[in-house]
């Protein structure tokens, strides 16, 4: 089963797994993504491919792939593995969630995929995994810009009461379809675009995509907000509030509909500027969101300072609820203020059930996850709500 692709390029994914048909597919997917790839299906290919192709990823089925005699997250675990992991399985065999899994092998788990794998889940587990030995260039993007390269991916948002959750909105996130390297994600493209004044151009296609999608469902009578990520770079724009209103009157959109979200960093920036368009947007009815709140440049006065209408938990604090307390009381004190101060909060990282139930219990508003779903293509994701509209647990969509 080892390859024969070179083992010294950048991106070396092992798939360790003991069914055929899972190797290839995974193989293949991982391919066209760019990665060279080795298989191993027993423990001894396992413990020779680690050694010989040093892989960057593992993506490995560790119930199918352990025996009674060796658990083989305990022998990665104990050979302090680097390479990021991520594991698949079905919920039958009783998979461990990745917090459990770092927890007891101190292994780092980036991704957990339910089996048989599919190409969209695989792929957006791969993905940001990849390191580029190019770094993209402006040029590059601009070419991107021109050519339609671009694409927006969109997540759902989820109202939550006490027995389930409704979809109530879906978040824009913006993809590259790079012809060689394949998806490129927006962490990898964003601080390029603000450096070379390219900002503007990409949230107008988000924007538009985006509210050209709401237009288009509304019409059907399915009702959702649109959260679009706006950059600090564009908080000089005085005309941006206007453009908007005008915009999303000419697709049949209510300015209720649509939040922009910014995060801490950019609501620092330039705090007098910003104040004064955030200002106008309110005033005009779209929605704002501090996003990532609870990392990197918290700051409490913000929340009243600018006129924000929404809070959203970061990921990595929605990420470590299930295991960590503080987590959990961290989430309970921001979902009080918020609500003290008259937003509401959205959990972002909602990657299993506990966490789920922890912020039913505590009042959350929203949440956000690949618990729920994964950020998806607008097809994907009509056909997603399609199929949850009558389900028990997912009430229909929201009505208004
Ligand atoms: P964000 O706005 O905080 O978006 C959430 C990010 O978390 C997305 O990553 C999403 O795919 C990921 N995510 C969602 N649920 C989970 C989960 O349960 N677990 C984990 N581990 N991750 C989850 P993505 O799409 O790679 O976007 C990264 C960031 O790039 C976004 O963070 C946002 O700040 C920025 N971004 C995306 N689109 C745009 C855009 O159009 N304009 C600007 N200026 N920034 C954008
Ligand atoms: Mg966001
Ligand atoms: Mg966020």
């Amino acid at each position: 089963m080892a390859s024969t692709i070179p083992a010294r390029s950048a991106n070396r994914l092992l798939i360790a797994d003991t069914d055929p048909e899972t190797l290839w597919f995974a193989s293949r997917t991982a391919e066209k993504l760019g990665f060279a790839v080795a298989c191993a299906s027993n423990e001894a290919q396992l413990r020779e491919e680690v050694a010989r192709f040093a892989p960057t990823v593992i993506l490995i089925d560790p119930v199918a792939f352990s025996t009674q005699e060796v658990d083989a997250l305990r022998w990665l675990g104990e050979r302090r593995q680097h390479a990021a992991l991520i594991v698949s399985g079905s919920a039958e065999t009783g998979l461990l969630s990745p917090p459990e899994i770092s927890m007891a092998y101190g292994l780092e788990v980036s991704a957990s995929l339910n089996k048989p794998l599919g190409t969209s889940a695989l792929e957006a587990a791969l993905g940001p995994r990849l390191i580029r030995t190019r770094r993209v260039t402006e040029i590059e993007l601009r070419r991107a810009i021109d050519r339609g390269q671009l694409c927006t991916h969109y997540q759902p948002k989820v109202q939550l009461d006490r027995d389930g959750w409704r979809v109530c909105a879906i978040e824009a996130l913006l993809r590259w379809d790079h012809p060689e390297y394949g998806l490129i994600y927006p962490d990898e493209f964003i601080e390029l675009a603000e450096e070379h004044g390219l900002i503007a151009a990409l949230t107008d296609y988000v924007l538009q995509s985006g509210i050209e999608q709401i237009g288009d469902w509304n019409r059907l009578g399915w009702k959702l907000g649109l959260s679009v990520n706006l950059s600090a770079k564009l908080f000089t724009d005085v005309d941006f509030a206007d453009r908007m209103s005008d915009f999303l009157f000419s697709h049949g959109v209510a300015p209720e509909q649509l939040t922009l979200e910014i995060t801490e960093s950019a609501a620092l920036v330039d705090p007098s500027g910003t104040l004064e368009i955030l200002a106008r947007l309110r005033s005009r009815g779209i929605g704002l969101a501090l996003d990532d709140f609870g990392i990197g440049y918290s700051s409490l006065t913000q929340l009243y300072k600018l006129p924000f209408s929404e809070v959203k938990i970061d990921k990595t604090i929605g990420m470590e609820i299930p295991q960590t307390p503080a987590a959990r009381m961290i989430v309970r004190a921001i979902v009080d203020l918020g609500h003290h101060l008259g937003l509401t909060v959205c959990c972002e990282g909602v990657e299993n059930r506990v966490a789920l139930e922890v912020l039913q219990q505590c009042g959350c508003d929203h949440a956000q996850g690949y618990l729920i779903a994964r950020p998806m293509a607008a097809e994907d994701l009509a056909h997603w709500i399609r199929a949850r509209a009558n389900s028990h647990r997912v009430p229909a969509l929201a009505a208004s």
